[in-house]
């Protein structure tokens, strides 16, 4: 069973729902076993070892498809902010979220959702404008 949780987006604050399993656990790769050993009746009418096959393959697309359901729960819906991204590459992550907020403004079905709310970002004057660790949206 996919378990839902409660978040607040790292960048604007907003809450947000998360899945909490990454990977897949024992009652799915049970799940898998029952499905593939089905499976081997109906395709064989016996049992075949060729039944690891399909296992196999069922659980791959199973432990894809749950990663790739956990890692868009990170994404936020309102800013665009994916945590992931901005460990790995953090100019990468401001260019994302600008390039969400560009498409929300021309998006009519986001003209009545309220804007979130963005960190003010505080740059003291003759201080170096551009900063590695620092996301620089200028909207
Ligand atoms: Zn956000």
């Amino acid at each position: 069973m996919a378990r839902i949780q409660k978040a607040l987006c790292a960048f604007c604050g907003s809450s947000m729902k998360v899945y909490g399993h990454r990977h897949l656990g024992p009652v799915n790769f049970l799940m898998i076993g029952i499905l593939s050993f089905y499976l081997m009746f109906v395709v064989w009418d016996d049992f075949d070892l060729r039944a690891l096959a399909i296992f196999v393959c069922l659980a791959f697309i199973g432990e894809v498809l749950t990663h790739l359901r956990w890692r868009l729960s990170l994404q936020c819906k309102s800013c665009g902010f994916d945590p992931v991204l901005y460990k790995k590459n953090n100019e990468a992550a401001a260019q994302k979220v600008k390039a969400h907020l560009e498409h929300r403004k021309m998006d009519p079905t986001s003209f009545l959702r309220p804007m979130p709310k963005l960190p003010v970002r505080k740059v003291k004057p003759g201080a170096e404008k551009s900063s590695k660790n620092t996301l620089n949206l200028q909207i």
